[in-house]
Formats: C-alpha cells, sequence, structure tokens
C-alpha cells in the first residue's frame, strides 16, 4: 500500500497534507538543547511557498487549500505541522494551534513532526482524544537508531529517547511515523540495515526516508568543505540499490511516505541528483520496489 492509499484508507477519501509553519522553533537552535542545531538542518529546505508563520494556523491552512484547489473534487486535507519541532511550546498553546487547525473546514486530521525529545504524556492524551473522532499521525524524527551518528550530526537526542517517544506515542494508539536520514557520516549500508530492522521491530506504521542532504551554509556543508567529515558521493542509481535493501527489511505493514526528498537546487552542495519523486520512483520500481 503506498501512503495516498494508507491516507485514504483512514479518511474514507483523498486527502492534501497542508503544511503550516507555527512560528516553533526548536530546542536544538533556541538553547534549550542546544544553539547550533542538527548539523545538516536548513529548514528553508522543504517549506513550502505559503507557509509562512507570519499568518494564523487557520490563514495558512486557507491559502494551502486555494494552492491546492481543483486538484481533486471534494479534496479534504490534513494540517500538517511541519516546521523545525511542531510541539515545542507549552501545552496551552499547542492545544490552542492544533485545535485552530481541526476547526478549519475540511480538515479531517492532523500530522505532527517533531522531535523525539518533544512528546510528553499530556500532549499525548490530548492527541489521543483527538484521534478519536479525527486522523492524527506523529511523524517523529529517528533519523538512525546510531548513538555516535546522532552525536556526530549534533542531533542532541539518543536513541533510547526515539525509542520511548515510539512506544508512549504508540501506546496512545497514535499513528507513528519515523523519519530516517540515509547517508548519514559514517554509516555503512549494514549501518542503515540495521536501523530500520530495529524500526521494523516497534509500533511504527509509516516511515519516511530521505537522502542526507548538505545544504550551503550549513555547519555539515563546512564540515565536508574542510575535509573533516565525509558523506557519501553516491549516485541516485546506488541509493535506490541501497533503498531496495531496506524495504526487505521492513514489515509487510509498513507504508514508506517517501525514500527520496527534493530540495531547491540552489541550496543543495551534495547530492544534486535533480530527481523529482517520481522519477526516483521508477528507478526503484525497476528494482521492483512497490
Ligand atoms: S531537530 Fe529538526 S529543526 Fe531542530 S535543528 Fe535538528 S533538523 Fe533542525
Amino acid at each position: 500500500m503506498d501512503y495516498a492509499e494508507f491516507l485514504a484508507r483512514r479518511v474514507g477519501g483523498k486527502v492534501q497534507k497542508i503544511a503550516i509553519d507555527a512560528g516553533m522553533t526548536c530546542p536544538n537552535r533556541d538553547g534549550t538543547l542546544g544553539w547550533g542545531g542538527c548539523t545538516y538542518c536548513d529548514n528553508r529546505a522543504f517549506n513550502p511557498p505559503y507557509c509562512n508563520p507570519s499568518m494564523s494556523v487557520a490563514q495558512q491552512l486557507e491559502q494551502g487549500k486555494h494552492f491546492f484547489a481543483g486538484k481533486y473534487r471534494q479534496m479534504r486535507f490534513l494540517a500538517y505541522f511541519q516546521a523545525y519541532t511542531s510541539t515545542h511550546a507549552d501545552f496551552a498553546r499547542l492545544r490552542a494551534l492544533y485545535d485552530e487547525a481541526l476547526a478549519v473546514d475540511g480538515v479531517v486530521g492532523l500530522v505532527i513532526a517533531t522531535r523525539p525529545d518533544c512528546v510528553n504524556s499530556s500532549l499525548l492524551d490530548y492527541l489521543q482524544e483527538v484521534n478519536r473522532t479525527r486522523l492524527v499521525i506523529v511523524e517523529l524524527g529517528v533519523e538512525t537508531v546510531h548513538d555516535r551518528t546522532l552525536r556526530m550530526v549534533n542531533r542532541c537526542h539518543d536513541w533510547a529517547t526515539s525509542l520511548a517517544a515510539i512506544e508512549l506515542t504508540a501506546q496512545h494508539g497514535i499513528t507513528v511515523g519515523a523519519h530516517l536520514i540515509l547517508g548519514l557520516p559514517g554509516e555503512s549500508d549494514e549501518d542503515m540495515c540495521a536501523t530500520v530492522r530495529l524500526i521494523a521491530q516497534l509500533p511504527v506504521t509509516l516511515v519516511k526516508f530521505h537522502q542526507l542532504q548538505v545544504f550551503k551554509g550549513t555547519v555539515l556543508a563546512r564540515q565536508v568543505a574542510s575535509g573533516e567529515v565525509a558523506v557519501r558521493d553516491w549516485t541516485a542509481e546506488q541509493y535506490a540499490a541501497v533503498c531496495a535493501r531496506l524495504a526487505s527489511c521492513l514489515r509487510h505493514d509498513m507504508v514508506v511516505e517517501r525514500w527520496v526528498a527534493q530540495a531547491p537546487p540552489g541550496m543543495v552542495v551534495t547530492p544534486r541528483w535533480g530527481l523529482k519523486p517520481a522519477e526516483f520512483q521508477q528507478l526503484l520500481n525497476a528494482l521492483a520496489i512497490k
């Protein structure tokens, strides 16, 4: 089953995610845990043009609805709290933001992207209530299960924290997504397989992969330029071959949301494949990955 089909089954019809920037930052950037952020981070790489934290959540959703107008008749929407760490605020503020989204006409659920160290029981109790009548997905930025890599890229959390967040979220009956990065510094194919095998043993339903991208102006770009850190110099075909191997490590009931990310080309130092997700999917299909 692909991701669109998974969502359609869960909400009973076609649904489109609308990304929202609710103006939150990240504990790894605002001094709560650290200042520099993860070495590879540049949120501009994945924030769509209609996301604007100066607008309210409802306004961003209305703008997103307008952006996608006409794609399907009778389209419904998921409010996708995507930017930075979308649970990094006090509970009252979070609840107000999520409730505002759920009150927008046509919004049938929430997708919330966050760090594993930014979920707690109060938040999950509330989301569990929402999940009784709407779809709620929590996407956790796990990235890898290897603590040495997490330290190297300055994630400021470890695997044990990810494991606890996955289990606590699932215990609340909420669909868990895991975000994983492939090609992190120092990781072999076997390391990536180990990550996916471990994730597959846990109550994770959705997996979102992307290739490590080195963005201009990031700490990682400086580390790579100076030779302090090496990243993979792989072709899209080589990356697809790794994805094929990883796919065989997933449970059959797991759904892959995506295998590859696409950032504005002007931001990317490497890899510069220039492939749209659909074109990458063709590579995967040639390797018999559905
Ligand atoms: S946790 Fe996410 S938003 Fe925060 S610095 Fe890392 S990649 Fe950026």
